[in-house]
C-alpha cells in the first residue's frame, strides 16, 4: 500500500496548514481521505508535528483496520460513515476552531448569511445533538445524518466537521465554516442577521460548482 504514502503526506501536512490557522488545538481534531475499499486516518492522540506517513492509519468501510501500527482517531466512526453516506466526498476533517466551536454550544444551526456558505457549504450548517465523548459510533451516526448532503456541521459543544471533494475543497469547507460562525456571531451581536433568500441557496451553489470561474458565467452575468 505504498501507493497511499504521498495521500498520507498531504493530509498531514493539511493538518498541519490547520494546525497553524489554531484550528487543531494540542492533539484534538483529526482528518481522512478515502481510498479504495476504506480510508486513511490520523493516529489517535498524536501530535500533528510529531506524525509521520506511517503512523497514519488504514481503517475499512466496515471499520477494521487494515493498514497501521496505531490506533485510528477516536472519531474515526465520524469519517468513515460521512464517507460511506457521501460517495461525492473524498475527504473529511474535523477541527475545535474556535468560533465554530463557541458556537457548537449555543446549539443552534447558522441559517445561509453569505455566499461562501451557500457555494462552498451549500446549505445552513447544522448543528448535531450532544453526544459524550468515548461514543464514537453513536457520534458518527449523529453527525452524517446532521451533515446530510452539505459540506458542514457543527458537533454540539465539541467542533465542527467539513468535508470536500479534495484536500484543498475540505480545507476551505474547514475556512469557511470558521468565518461564517464568526460573521454570525458579530451579527448576532448587534442584530438578527438576514439570510439568503432560500430559493437561491441552490443557484449559488450550482454556479459555484460548475460555472464560477468559466465563460459560461460571464455569458450569464453579462
Ligand atoms: P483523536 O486524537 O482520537 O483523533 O481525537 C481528537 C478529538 O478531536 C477528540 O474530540
Ligand atoms: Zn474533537
Amino acid at each position: 500500500m505504498s501507493d497511499t504514502r504521498e495521500l498520507k503526506q498531504q493530509l498531514i501536512d493539511a493538518c498541519l496548514q490547520l494546525q497553524a490557522m489554531g484550528y487543531l488545538v494540542g492533539t484534538y481534531g483529526n482528518a481522512s481521505a478515502r481510498v479504495p475499499g476504506g480510508l486513511i486516518v490520523t493516529p489517535s492522540r498524536i501530535d500533528y508535528d510529531a506524525i509521520t506517513p506511517d503512523d497514519m492509519v488504514i481503517v475499512s468501510d466496515s471499520g477494521q483496520v487494515i493498514e497501521g501500527h496505531r490506533p485510528p482517531s477516536s472519531e474515526t466512526s465520524v469519517h468513515r460513515l460521512i464517507l460511506r453516506a457521501r460517495p461525492d466526498i473524498q475527504v473529511v476533517f474535523h477541527t475545535h476552531s474556535l468560533y465554530a466551536t463557541a458556537l457548537s454550544c449555543l446549539g443552534e444551526s447558522i441559517p445561509v448569511i453569505v455566499e461562501e456558505q451557500s457555494q462552498v457549504i451549500g446549505a445552513e450548517i447544522r448543528c448535531t445533538n450532544y453526544v459524550p465523548a468515548g461514543q464514537h459510533l453513536a457520534l458518527g451516526e449523529e453527525v452524517a445524518r446532521t451533515i446530510g448532503d452539505s459540506n458542514g456541521a457543527l458537533l454540539r459543544n465539541h467542533g465542527v466537521v467539513a468535508c470536500g471533494r479534495s484536500i484543498a475543497e475540505a480545507v476551505f469547507a474547514s475556512q469557511v465554516v470558521e468565518r461564517v460562525a464568526q460573521m454570525y456571531l458579530m451579527c448576532r451581536a448587534v442584530g438578527q442577521p438576514i439570510p439568503i433568500p432560500p430559493e437561491y441557496v441552490t443557484s449559488e451553489r450550482e454556479r459555484w460548482l460548475y460555472r464560477y470561474g468559466t465563460e459560461a458565467d460571464k455569458a450569464i452575468s453579462s
